[in-house]
């Protein structure tokens, strides 16, 4: 038999640590499957590539989760609701699609422990996706963000929420930045004097961004907080899309294991 191809679509696309992760999986697990990655710059053109490819499943990341959820023919009901789609597989020439970010960022959330009260720095496709999945497991979900405009959904769908110049600030138990900043640049996700307040006694303080130390995770060091970047949250998205794309045929200790260890955590 042929071995399955998979990949990563994106724009950038060429410092993603997928095609590691899952090719050392594949191999570890003993599948007939290899994993590459597509520099997709019009994301109109997903669905005709994965084809054209002959992809047996493929990862998506920024830009184009949102035209992803548009490509597929079938969705798994929570990204249906989230409206947003990092995991397809590919039966017969249709697409189904899977969100594995939200459930891999509560896993992450849940390691902390003894948390309940979790505040989100920034309103972006992650936060939508994470914000009710967290609330389903009986968190209680603020979001702040530097603008109005994208609170709205938070707001309708009975979540607290404040923009940062608004917010009386108080503590909580877990601080994350859900946001872009520090990604690129050395900002951070809000003013710095709101952080300080955000933090003071906080159990913890999370970045979803990986692979640098972002000003966020610094502010929280110098102030004593357990910090955690957004590498176990990688890792854990990326170990419920391999149960995926592998029809749960492996034990999840060991697909765990083979990603850890690609990425060395
Ligand atoms: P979006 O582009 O959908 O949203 C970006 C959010 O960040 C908005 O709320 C925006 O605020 C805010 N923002 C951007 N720049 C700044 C800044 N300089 N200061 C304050 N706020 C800022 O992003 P996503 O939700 O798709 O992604 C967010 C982050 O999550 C990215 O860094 C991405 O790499 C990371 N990520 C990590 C994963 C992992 O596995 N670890 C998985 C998925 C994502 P505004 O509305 O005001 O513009």
């Amino acid at each position: 038999m042929d071995r399955k191809l998979f990949a990563i679509f994106g724009d950038p696309v060429e410092h993603s640590l997928s095609p590691r992760m899952h090719n050392r999986a594949f191999r570890e697990l003993g599948e007939r499957a290899c994993y590459g990655r597509y520099r997709l710059e019009n994301g109109e053109l997903l669905r005709q590539k994965v084809l054209d490819l002959g992809l047996a499943g493929l990862n998506i990341t920024v830009p184009h989760k949102e035209h992803a959820y548009a490509a597929c023919d079938f969705l798994d009901p929570f990204a249906r609701k989230v409206g947003s789609v990092n995991t397809i597989v590919v039966h017969e020439g249709k697409l189904s699609g899977y969100n594995t970010d939200a459930p891999g960022f509560l896993r992450v959330v849940e390691s902390f422990g003894g948390v309940r009260s979790v505040v989100f720095l920034g309103a972006g496709g992650t936060a939508r996706s994470s914000a009710p999945l967290l609330r389903e497991a009986g968190y209680a979900v603020t979001v702040l963000n530097r603008s109005a405009p994208r609170l709205g959904p938070f707001a309708e769908a009975g979540f607290e929420t404040a923009t940062y110049a608004e917010f009386t600030p108080r503590a909580f138990d877990l601080v994350v930045n859900m946001s872009s900043a520090g990604l690129k640049d050395d900002s951070l996700p809000a003013p710095e004097g709101l952080l300080r307040e955000l933090l003071r006694g906080a159990r913890g303080a999370l970045d979803v961004i990986y692979g640098r130390k972002t000003p966020f995770l610094r502010l929280a060091e110098s102030l004593g907080i357990p910090a955690r970047d957004g590498l176990a949250m990688l890792l854990y998205q990326g170990v419920i899309a391999f149960e995926i794309f592998t029809e749960g045929r492996h034990d999840p200790a060991a697909v765990e294991a083979a990603l850890r260890a690609a990425l060395a955590l």
